[in-house]
């Protein structure tokens, strides 16, 4: 299931096939911050369901209107690339489908990030440099650690001031009982956790 290249010094990386047409199914606007998490948590239980990944999705819309620019899923083991997580993959999608590094640049409608769970270390990360101005999370605690078994790594206790400075808007627990019900799924399925360090 791990995709090779010729060049070992390239690399890409894709949603499953299901993700695209599911993408280009869902409706011309998610109107609610709820409606999108409920989008973003449907395709978190299809990724683990359909094996292309672990039980996480994200997605990107105009907060506005809320018109999808994207909803992307995990894709660490298909690739095997640790980086590959539904929100690395999303951003980076939504940054090529609007053609910048920048989703809070000039010019441009605002977007809110929504993501079925608080992000981890690496992700928050990504979100800041992002330029997003608005993200949706389904929850914060450890209870998704406590679940899965996942370390979300060291994310700083004050992520929410961190937000606050940079002007990200932030909404808490959206369908949060949804999300976790994923996740005791994704634990009782028995599927492997593809943490760096194990135990
Ligand atoms: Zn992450």
């Amino acid at each position: 299931m791990s995709h090779s290249h010729e060049n070992p010094y390239e690399f890409s990386l894709a949603l499953p096939d299901w993700a695209i047409e599911e993408n280009q199914r869902l409706p011309s606007s998610l109107p609610t911050p709820e409606a999108r998490m409920a989008e973003v948590i449907r395709f978190s239980r299809l990724n683990f369901e359909r094996g292309t990944g672990g039980p996480f999705a994200a997605g990107v819309f105009e907060k506005a209107t809320g018109k999808p620019v994207v909803i992307g899923v995990n894709r660490v083991m298909a690739y095997q690339i640790s980086s590959a997580h539904a929100e690395v993959m999303t951003l980076s999608i939504a940054q090529q489908i609007v053609g910048t590094y920048d989703l809070g640049g000039p010019g441009l409608p605002e977007f809110e990030f929504v993501v079925n769970w608080r992000p981890c270390a690496m992700c928050f990360g990504a979100t800041l440099w992002s330029g997003i101005r608005s993200l949706v999370i389904a929850g914060s605690g450890p209870e998704l650690e406590q679940i899965t078994g996942f370390d979300e790594g060291p994310v700083t206790p004050t992520w929410e001031i961190e937000l606050a400075r940079r002007g990200i808007a932030l909404q808490n627990n959206v369908l949060k009982e949804e999300a976790m019900a994923v996740y005791l799924a994704f634990a009782n399925s028995g599927r492997f956790v593809y943490n760096a360090r194990q135990g």
